[in-house]
């Protein structure tokens, strides 16, 4: 198994994405921690692996709190010993906000989406090094990389952060035996928090702009997230993983 006697954190993991990359993580024989603000659905995913014969457990998670990471932190290597894998996917959308401008939007978005992401850096920095190494992967997006219409610029301007944080942790901590990439999803279905996106008359307009022709899906995405969480991405540090149907290469 890819992940055989590893422990990782997922944040966001009570759906989308998140919950994808926890249970195919268990799969691969982690112990996980699904991390979330959703307390029922968070245990759902957790109970679901478990009963699939699997480890995991949730525990309840602000991204935005450094406290609430403290303790999710302690508390998954009190249970499990060590920390290997962070994934930092917890993220919501600024699509579908009636005032592009709105301030008050760029700072719900910024909070969750890069602050969020340093935290969970920093938490995962601070136990990794008395590990002795570690992975992190952090969810950016195609919205990281280009500017769009219809989204607020936070988002777009909270994933380019993830995108160089990641850079910078990869630099910083090589010397320590941490990894650090990100990975970028494109057009995918319609999702809890999608906004614009979710409209079918923008997803086909959207879907023009990949050359595959089609949208990515969940496990396309904790694929990506999988190889650069194990030892198969070993030499493999501040990189971006596109997982995009080819959107970015137009
Ligand atoms: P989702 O809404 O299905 O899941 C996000 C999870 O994050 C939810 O379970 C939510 O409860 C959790 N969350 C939100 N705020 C939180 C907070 N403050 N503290 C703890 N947990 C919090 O979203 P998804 O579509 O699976 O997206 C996962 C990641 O991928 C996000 O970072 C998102 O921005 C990014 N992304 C999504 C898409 C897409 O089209 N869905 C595309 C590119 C990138």
């Amino acid at each position: 198994m890819r992940l055989e006697n590893k422990v990782a954190i997922v944040s966001g993991a009570a759906s989308g994405m998140g919950a994808a990359t926890a249970r195919r993580f268990a799969k691969e024989g982690a112990k996980v921690v699904i991390a979330d603000m959703l307390e029922a659905e968070g245990k759902a995913v957790a109970a679901e692996i478990t009963a699939a014969g699997g480890v995991a457990m949730f525990l309840a998670l602000n991204v935005t709190e450094e406290a609430s990471w403290k303790s999710v932190v302690d508390a998954t290597v009190a249970a499990y010993g060590k920390l290997d894998i962070m994934v930092n996917n917890a993220g919501i959308s600024g699509s579908a906000v009636n005032d592009l401008l709105e301030t008050g939007i760029w700072d719900r978005v910024m909070a969750v989406n890069s602050t969020g992401v340093f935290l969970g850096t920093k938490f995962a920095v601070e136990q990794m090094q008395k590990n002795g190494g570690g992975s992190i992967v952090n969810l950016s997006s195609i919205s990281g990389v280009v500017g769009q219409t219809m989204v607020h610029m936070s988002y777009n301007a909270s994933k380019g952060a993830v995108r160089t944080l990641t850079k910078a942790t990869a630099v910083q901590f090589g010397k320590d035996n941490i990894r650090a990439n990100s990975v970028h999803p494109g057009l995918m279905p319609p999702m809890r928090t999608s906004g614009a996106t979710a409209d079918p008359v923008v997803r086909a307009k959207m879907l023009k702009a990949v050359p595959l022709g089609r949208n990515g899906e969940v496990d396309e995405v904790a694929n990506a997230i999988l190889f650069l969480a194990s030892d198969e991405a070993s030499y493999v540090t501040g990189a971006e993983l596109y997982v995009d149907g080819g959107y970015l290469a137009m």
